[in-house]
């Protein structure tokens, strides 16, 4: 009984032992399997960044506006909506009114004659008249260049607040939409399972030469290019640096 029972423990410790090396092992495998696949991106993305930058050295947004008050409300009228609808909406309201006053004197009824064939205008006019109001009291009719501040504002959320900070006052933010989110994740640039993970990961792993603009051309690839449907990888100028594993040849 004695030499049992010493076997059975000798027995249990050796599986406890092999469970242990094997945790070790895993994890080994793990750390090395993530510093190759990020050496082996970095090479990557540098490469596909600098292909964007050849085609379009200065990628802009194609929302249109002159100042950055324009730039807020057309970016709070753009949600769920497109550029082009919201460019019609502003080509004409702004000549009438571009300033926090002019549009806050308009007032929520007066404001939606302008951009009623824009979706979800009812809440979107009590939005940018609050936002005015805001701005009148709180900034002194400038539009602030914190994310806490601009995030305090009505319909101004996260990726608002990350499209002005990048586009009016050129910081490195990221504002992931529908587009950034199918590229960063097809590609590999940055994948993530969800907005805010990719965000992340694209403030981590684009290179800092291409920060500022990486928003733009990520966009602008995934409006015209990349897709969501049928992506065009033909006449993809990063096909051969993208990793997605169902490229449409
Ligand atoms: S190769 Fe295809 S999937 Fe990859 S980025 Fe280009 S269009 Fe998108």
């Amino acid at each position: 009984m004695g030499k049992a029972r010493y076997f059975a423990v000798l027995l249990i410790g050796c599986r406890w032992v092999i469970i242990f090396l094997g945790n070790q092992l895993d994890c080994l495998w793990q750390i090395l399997t993530q510093c190759f696949n990020t050496i082996m991106n970095a090479t990557k993305r540098y490469a596909i960044f600098e292909t964007f930058q050849k085609i379009n050295p200065k990628p802009r947004t194609e929302l249109e506006y002159s100042n950055p008050f324009e730039l807020l409300i057309a970016v709070i009228l753009s949600a769920q909506a497109t550029d082009i609808s919201v460019n019609k909406a502003t080509r004409k309201l702004y000549p009438i009114a571009n300033t926090p006053e002019a549009i806050a004197a308009l007032d929520v009824e007066g404001l939606k004659p302008y951009i009623r064939t824009i979706g979800l205008f009812n809440t979107k006019a009590e939005n940018v008249i609050k936002t005015c109001k805001a701005l009148i009291a709180e900034h002194n009719s400038e539009v602030p260049n914190t994310r806490e501040a601009l995030e305090a504002l009505s319909g101004v959320g996260r990726k608002t607040a990350n499209v002005v900070l990048n586009t009016a006052f050129g910081m490195p933010t990221m504002a992931v939409d529908t587009h950034i989110f199918r590229v960063s994740n097809r590609t590999k640039i940055a994948p993530g399972k969800n907005v805010l993970a990719v965000e992340k990961n694209l403030l981590k792993f684009v290179p800092k030469p291409f920060l500022v603009d990486a928003h733009h051309w990520l966009i602008l690839h995934g409006r015209y290019t990349c897709l969501a449907r049928k992506p065009k990888c033909q006449e993809c100028a990063i096909s051969h640096l993208c990793e997605f594993k169902e490229k449409t040849f």
